[in-house]
């Protein structure tokens, strides 16, 4: 069995994710998410990406908000609100037991790979979902005003202070997942690099010892699809992070921060691609509809 494995951050890396989901048969499909967004709050563990990742593969995401679970309530959090309490992050109530129980689970020594494999399955996902590490690894983002943890900058001061550096910390002594190496060694069809952030969600999973040099030995073509589409980011801060590090926003700009590590680049019809050495496959990458996202998916596979 020949594998394709894809490195998503959260919202737009999902999109792709769940195309992939469609078109692929479960066993050959694996997932890994980045967890530098990952962090505790009000005593819980949270990993953003690898919720919005199961969510979305289970089919209970919430379309509505963008992010969280399908049919939320918010009693927990107006009863916080009365109390006095932290309510910057949301939580919603049925969001709230995943948490419950990875942090039960994470405190009883289970992995962080053990307990998401566990809730994915439980939820009805099929694919092999990863963290790219069972250790903590922490983004932090420089602002003028000092470093911030990420989930502050992020969520609490809504990406408002301007980005003068990013930082995974805990990466050097992060170990690779080990189920991951494993894959990359099993001489995978295709590594995808979904069209997530590059700078806060592809680039830390990049940045653990161990995952840039398999990827790269394990001789599978590595296919990236832009995150930006006429120069813009579909969702998110990733064409401001860009700006505010000094590179103008462009799918191109992309590229060339993956660099010699792509084979292929699927971007939009239409996008300059003056200066990328990969490969580069036109296709129409906004995806809107479950249609949108199989097609694209279908795409990224014919060049693998
Ligand atoms: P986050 O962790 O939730 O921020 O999610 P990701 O890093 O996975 O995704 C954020 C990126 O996804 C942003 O740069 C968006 O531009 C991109 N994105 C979101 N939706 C789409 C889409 O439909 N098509 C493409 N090509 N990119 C998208």
């Amino acid at each position: 069995m020949s594998r394709v494995i894809a490195l998503s951050g959260g919202i737009g890396g999902a999109k792709l994710a769940l195309g992939l989901a469609q078109v692929l048969p479960a066993e050959e499909l694996i997932v890994v998410a980045n967890t530098g967004d990952d962090f505790e709050h009000l005593g819980l563990s949270i990993s953003p990406d690898i919720d919005t990742l199961t969510y979305t593969l289970a089919g209970l995401d919430n379309q509505a908000l963008g992010w969280g679970r399908r049919d939320e309530s918010w009693a927990c959090m107006d009863a916080l609100a009365a109390l006095g309490g932290e309510t910057w992050f949301r939580l919603g109530d049925r969001d709230l037991a995943l948490h419950l129980e990875r942090t039960q689970a994470l405190r009883s020594g289970e992995t962080l790979t053990a307990v998401t494999q566990r809730i994915a399955a439980r939820l009805g996902v099929l694919a092999t979902l990863l963290p790219m590490s069972n250790d903590p690894v922490r983004t932090r983002i420089r602002t003028p005003e000092g470093w911030l943890d990420f989930q502050h900058w992020f969520v609490r001061e809504q990406c408002r202070p301007a980005v003068c550096e990013v930082a995974f910390q805990g990466v050097n002594e992060a170990r690779a997942n080990p189920a991951l190496l494993a894959a990359l060694r099993a001489k995978p069809r295709a590594i995808i690099i979904c069209p997530s952030n590059p700078l806060i969600s592809v680039e830390p999973i990049l940045a653990v010892p161990g995952i840039r040099e398999a990827i790269i030995g394990c001789g599978a073509p590595v296919i990236a699809v832009s995150p930006i589409i006429g120069g813009q980011a579909v969702k998110g801060p990733t064409a401001r992070m860009l700006a505010d590090l000094g590179t103008a926003p462009s799918a191109a700009a992309v590229a060339l921060r993956y660099g010699a590590l792509l084979t292929h680049y699927v971007m939009e019809h239409g996008d300059d691609a003056t200066g990328i050495s990969a490969a580069v496959s036109r296709a129409p990458t906004l995806m809107r509809t479950l249609e949108d996202k199989v097609a694209l998916a279908r795409a990224v596979l014919s060049l693998a």
